[in-house]
């Protein structure tokens, strides 16, 4: 009899089978696939190696500029994916190592629930006091007339064969953005569709704007408002689409589909046991407790927020309230990052969302031109913005546009989750030179007192 059974062995799978095993719980894991999910083996992980073999490609060609000569650059994407193969496997090793010296107990199979209580796997039932459910989520095809012509992301990450030379991404959304990137600074012409009016359409504006500048003048076409409706023909492909109503086709070589995930729950469940559901996704109490006492869900498949610390924090989170008590983590406050060149990281309420929910704030916006870090490493329009309450100075939320944005957004969250004023922020010395210095010039440009910036003309 375990006291728990984590079904998936992703970043929530995993997570909660180790806490759950030091809170001197008997946990047992189940795992269909690869340890470490889709984030260490189709996704996060995969995706930023390859975008840093990319991006030093690209900075490898310009090296001239500053007086290095390397010869000529060149790149093999074979040996790129080997690389890349090589760090998913250190890093699946640890998580296997972790788990070991955790004495979880790790099962390989498909698992299903039986009940409340018991799970199957491999025709041998378990019997559990709690259930986790942690099984991710899985590409889902939009209904485009030929789209098994088309890949997915875990195709692309898996077959260092698929390289196109003309690569065309139907979704704008954060892996479309970060695959064409890749592609773009490896040579290949990419070219975007995006159903809604711009592409990264959750997040900031300004942000979504100043993105679509940067990758267009990088040569990425990009179409938004623009519906796909056909793929056809083998080679080369032709991709049929309405652009504000006008219909218009391209050829390409290559077509990635990204539109959006499915939570994963196909052959869960065993005749006679079911949960409620909140249209896809498997419904969650605050607790990230099911419609089934004793069975929570976190992660990817409750459709509350698609990313890896997210779903490692419920899973942190599910684990305590499992036990009757407080979790240390909020898994409310989340961060989230695009790894785009500039970075971009986002976390807490934008001026608009705020201003949404009639809550007077006060925006500090801070340009990095003048940031010296900027402008060592020669980077592009990147900007820092703050919104503060507008009475009580708090801050309610930080939207970056820069180098290092993923890095910078931490201390960011940890003052939000700690409700720290502009003050508290002020207090704290920053090093120079530094990304992060622009942090005190955002926080003393919505005060109107920044002391490197040009005063606005009165
Ligand atoms: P998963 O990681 O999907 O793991 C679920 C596991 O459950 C899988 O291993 C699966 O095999 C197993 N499983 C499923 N059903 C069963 C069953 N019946 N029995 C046994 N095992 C089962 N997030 C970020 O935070 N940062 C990023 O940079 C980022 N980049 C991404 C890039 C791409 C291309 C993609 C696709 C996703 C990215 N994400 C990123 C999202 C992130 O990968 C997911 O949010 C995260 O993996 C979800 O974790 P999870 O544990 O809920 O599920």
């Amino acid at each position: 009899m375990y006291d728990l059974i984590i079904i998936g062995g992703g970043p929530a799978g995993y997570a909660g089978a180790i806490k759950a095993a030091q809170c001197g719980m008997k946990v047992a894991l189940i795992e269909k696939n690869l340890l470490g999910g889709t984030c260490l083996n189709r996704g996060c992980i995969p995706t930023k190696a390859l975008l840093h073999y990319a991006s030093l490609f690209e900075s490898a060609k310009s090296l001239s500029s500053i007086g290095i000569s390397v010869g000529k650059v060149d790149f093999d994407f074979d040996k790129m994916h080997q690389c890349k193969n090589e760090v998913v496997s250190t890093l699946r090793n640890g998580v296997s190592q972790l788990l070991k010296a955790n004495r979880v107990d790790l099962f390989e199979g498909s698992a299903r629930i039986k009940d409340a209580h018991t799970v199957i796997c491999n025709e041998q039932e378990f019997n559990t006091a709690n259930i986790l459910i942690a099984t991710g989520s899985v590409p889902a095809m939009p209904p485009i007339v030929g789209s098994d012509k088309a890949v997915s992301s875990d195709d692309l990450l898996e077959k260092s064969s698929l390289f196109f030379n003309r690569l065309a991404i139907v979704g704008g959304g954060v892996i479309g953005v970060e695959m064409a990137s890749i592609y773009r600074a490896l040579g290949a012409e990419v070219t975007i569709f995006e159903a809604m009016e711009r592409i990264l359409p959750m997040m900031d504006r300004e942000i979504s704007q100043s993105l679509n500048m940067v990758l267009k003048k990088r040569g990425i076409s990009i179409f938004c408002n623009a519906k796909v409706e056909r793929l056809e023909s083998d080679s080369p492909l032709t991709l049929s689409y309405l652009h504000k109503d006008t219909p218009m086709s391209i050829e390409v070589d290559g077509i990635l589909i990204c539109t959006g995930r499915k939570p994963n729950i196909e052959g869960l469940f065993c005749d006679g046991f079911s949960l409620e559901m909140n249209r896809r996704s498997i419904w969650v109490d605050e607790h990230y407790c099911t419609s089934e006492k004793g069975v929570y869900a976190v992660g990817d498949v409750n459709g509350l927020m698609p990313l890896a610390h997210a779903a490692e924090a419920q899973a942190l989170a599910a684990v305590a309230y499992m036990q009757n008590k407080q979790p240390d983590i909020d898994p409310t406050l989340v961060p989230s990052c695009v790894y785009t060149d500039p970075e971009i990281a986002c976390v807490g309420l934008t001026t608009d969302e705020a201003k949404a929910k009639q809550i007077p704030v006060r925006t500090g916006k801070y340009v990095m031109g003048s940031n010296s870090k900027t402008v060592i490493e020669g980077k592009e329009r990147s900007f820092i913005k703050l919104v503060f309450h507008a009475d009580t100075n708090e801050l309610l939320g930080a939207q970056l546009f820069c180098a290092h944005a993923t890095d910078m957004i931490a201390e960011l969250t940890t003052a939000i989750s700690n409700h720290l004023s502009s003050s508290d922020l002020l207090r704290a010395l920053r090093p120079h030179p530094t990304f992060v210095e622009a942090i005190t010039e955002a926080v003393e440009a919505a005060h109107g007192q920044s002391i490197h910036t040009m005063p606005t003309r009165r």
